[in-house]
């Protein structure tokens, strides 16, 4: 065999490995990425909870219990909407998976509810959480309500700033936060003081992690709750269409949400899979937060994965104007699907997602969430190259969150 034909033979099995569930493998490495980079403490915390997902995850009553309080409480299955305005526009058939229209606005509270739940079955006497933008907060702060655990959100004391009527909205669902004044005092700062509280009582305590990203089993863990986005959108299209699409694209930060839609696809070789990043305002080093695109391998959070750091291992400084995606690391799934191609990841600026979320307004009239833009840009550029075909766009989160930004942007008269 040519050198070609070995890398796509390895490749298929590499797609073969994750989809037959041979990864993340016993050491939570998916191919060469993931795994468990942690001190020696906090091995036994993720021991239990490894365990503990073992036991609970895929046992009936727990499934059972899951997706009730997913209906009832969260309002799945979010409606997969078509656009016809849109498709006109861009040459395309475009359908919307409507995550804006999960419970507090956004695909995170999919895998709030379900970490929830599970810290619940395992015994745990509290929950603690990490947020940047606030988002992953309120949503831990909503479930920890409704299933009757305290919850403390650790939040970098710049964010809590930035933020401030998120920090509002998790105290009034009854949590509380903590701002964290130490080291980069945003989302970095915030995911090692949890780490830290986790390590100091690993028994009572429940780590409720945000993404798809930090050491084995989150990464597993998260994609298995979100996976529900990816299962329901290709039913709802089987029904509606009576065929899958050409191209599934989502926006991605760490990766939850594209990484639960995308699983519904993965085994589906002729549907195309496109996960966007944040450009920023360009290539340059902390103009961007685009990790695939710009990053190398390294550690961050306890996961070996693709990540924007300098030759000496400093992390970069990042910028996006959506405060979700800006993050400099990137789940483990994804480095694999990137590496042996099975997804391609693009960036769209931050004009790109503006303008993109502008028209999503105007002609469907739907306010995506900044994030969320971006997958709208990519879509937007994938249209141009694919006139006539079908893409099902993942509507991560409801824009209104975003109004204090966008107010700095007013719309351009020619969006539409
Ligand atoms: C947090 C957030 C994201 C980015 O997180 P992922 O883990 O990459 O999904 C995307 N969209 C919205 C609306 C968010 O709130």
């Amino acid at each position: 065999m040519n050198p070609d034909a070995d890398q796509v033979a390895e490749n298929d099995d590499l797609l073969a490995a994750l989809l037959d569930g041979r990864f993340p493998d016993k050491r939570g490495r998916f191919g060469s990425f993931g795994g468990r980079y942690v001190p020696e403490t906090l091995v036994p915390a993720l021991d239990r909870l490894q365990a503990g997902i073992d036991r609970h995850l895929h046992e009936p009553g727990f499934q059972e219990c899951l997706s009730a309080e997913l209906r009832d409480w969260a309002g799945r299955p979010t409606p997969l909407t078509p656009a016809p305005a849109l498709g006109r526009e861009w040459g395309v058939e475009v359908w919307l998976k409507r995550e804006d229209l999960a419970h507090t606005g956004a695909h995170k509270i999919n895998n709030a509810l379900g970490q929830a739940m599970l810290a619940g079955m395992l015994g745990a006497r509290r929950v603690i959480a990490e947020t940047g933008a606030g988002q992953h907060g309120v949503a831990s702060a909503a479930a920890c309500a409704r299933v009757g655990l305290p919850c403390i959100v650790y939040m970098g004391s710049i964010d809590c700033e930035r933020q401030a009527p998120n920090v509002d909205r998790m105290k009034r669902l009854g949590a509380e936060v903590v701002p964290v004044t130490s080291g980069d005092r945003t989302l970095r700062a915030a995911i090692d003081e949890a780490l830290r509280d986790w390590v100091s009582d690993p028994v009572e305590t429940y780590y409720l992690l945000g993404s798809a990203v930090g050491p084995h089993p989150y990464p597993y863990l998260v994609r298995e709750l979100q996976a529900v986005i990816g299962r329901e959108s290709r039913s709802q299209i089987m029904e509606r269409c009576g065929r899958l699409p050409d191209a599934v694209i989502a926006c991605v930060g760490g990766g939850s949400n594209a990484i639960g839609l995308f699983h519904g696809f993965l085994a589906d070789r002729d549907v195309s899979l496109l996960g966007i990043e944040a450009g920023g305002r360009g290539g340059g080093l902390g103009d961007n937060s685009a990790t695939l695109s710009h990053g190398r391998p390294g550690v961050l959070h306890g996961s070996y994965s693709i990540l924007l750091h300098d030759e000496h291992g400093q992390i970069q400084e990042t910028h996006s104007i959506s405060a979700g995606l800006d993050y400099p690391g990137v789940g483990p799934e994804h480095s694999l699907l990137a590496s042996i191609g099975r997804v391609e990841y693009q960036t769209a600026s931050d004009d790109e997602a503006l303008d993109a979320l502008d028209q999503c307004a105007s002609l469907e009239g739907i306010l995506p969430a900044l994030e969320t833009a971006h997958a709208f840009a990519g879509a937007r550029r994938w249209a141009s190259q694919n006139p006539g075909k079908t893409v099902i766009i993942g509507l991560s989160g409801r824009g209104d969150k975003d109004m204090p930004t966008l107010s700095q942007h007013p719309p351009k008269k020619d969006s539409r």
